[in-house]
């Protein structure tokens, strides 16, 4: 594929897909590269799914082409499905078999064993009775943890998820962010769609930003970070200095002792600069990630940015 690098395990090419007269899909080119943790971030309705189902050839490209482990989505989409981990969204499974006869049926599909099906039902609280229950009687947050462990249960080198932590409890969110982690730190690949920017700021390498169809920008995380802004608060024993005289403060506002400002760019010139034996207090808060997306946008007043509740 044009201009492919050479570690890239996902890859598009201008891709392009219409519903009917839909656009869901133009025009998106991207490369996600092995080992990374790639947060494919969007509102509702954005393209998401529409994207991992392409991906999986589940639906055919209107225009453009993509490749996943290096085989392509049209012709080899069996081979791709068998070699990737894949959690749909809204997952439909079995209701009449238990949720373990479930991961049999699917990791047998994938002609493969269940290496680490004890070690993920075990982190996600998916116990032996509850595993023995047929599909129809679990709620949506099992039925989910299923859906997650099917996906990684043959510890795929590569896991194509969509929107994994719906409907999983705060708790069994923070059970999902830990084996992400162990998955990074063992070299493997995830590419996941959210709503909900700070679980991509927590756990991605790079995150791209997808809206009505169109890719918005792709960022490394920690650079989106760094960059970012700090809220400033300082109190002074005594009046404030003149803000004139710190470095890199914006918006200053000045209390009588106390001092409100935003931080942008190096934090240790700033920090020289206040040195004194009558400052009596100092917090310095990291703008979130969102912050960091809208300072991205400021310019585009138009720009729907996925918000903290996702809609
Ligand atoms: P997301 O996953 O980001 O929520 P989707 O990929 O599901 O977004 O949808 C992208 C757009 O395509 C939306 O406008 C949606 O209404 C439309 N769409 C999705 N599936 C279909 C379909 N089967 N037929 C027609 N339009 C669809």
């Amino acid at each position: 594929m044009e201009g492919m690098p050479a570690d890239a395990i996902i890859s598009t090419r201008a891709l392009t897909k219409h519903y009917g007269s839909v656009p869901a899909l133009t025009d998106l080119t991207l490369d996600v590269t092995r080992g990374e943790i790639f947060g494919f971030l969007g509102p509702n309705g954005a393209g998401k799914s529409t994207m991992i189902r392409t991906l999986l050839g589940f639906l055919h490209p209107t225009r453009g082409s993509a490749s996943v482990l290096g085989l392509d989505v049209v012709t080899s989409s069996v081979e791709i499905r068998r070699l990737t981990g894949y959690l749909p969204g809204g997952i439909a499974l079995y209701d009449a078999l238990t949720g373990e006869e479930v991961l049999d049926y699917l990791v047998d599909m994938q002609g493969r064993k269940a290496y680490r099906r004890a070690e993920l039902c075990d982190r996600l609280e998916l116990s032996g009775p509850v595993l023995r229950r047929r599909v129809r009687d679990y709620s949506r947050g099992m039925r989910q943890k299923i859906g997650v462990v099917q996906a990684l249960q043959h510890d795929p080198e590569l896991a194509i998820l969509d929107e994994p932590t719906e409907g999983l409890d705060p708790l069994m969110q923070q059970a999902f962010y830990a084996i992400l982690d162990d998955l990074r730190r063992e070299g493997r690949t995830v590419f996941f769609s959210s709503h909900v920017l700070p679980e991509v700021e927590r756990l991605c390498d790079r995150v791209a930003i997808i809206r009505g169809g169109t890719l918005m920008a792709v960022h490394e995380v920690g650079e989106l970070l760094a960059r970012r802004r700090r809220r400033v608060t300082l109190r002074w024993n005594g009046a404030a200095p003149d803000p004139s005289t710190l470095p890199g403060l914006e918006d200053v506002q000045v209390d009588g002792n106390r001092l409100m400002g935003t931080l942008s760019g190096e934090v240790a010139g700033f920090i020289r600069s206040i040195a004194s034996p009558n400052l009596e207090d100092l917090t310095i808060e990291p703008a979130s990630l969102e912050e960091a997306f809208l300072e991205y946008y400021a310019g585009d007043p138009a720009a729907d940015i996925p918000q903290r509740d996702g809609r």
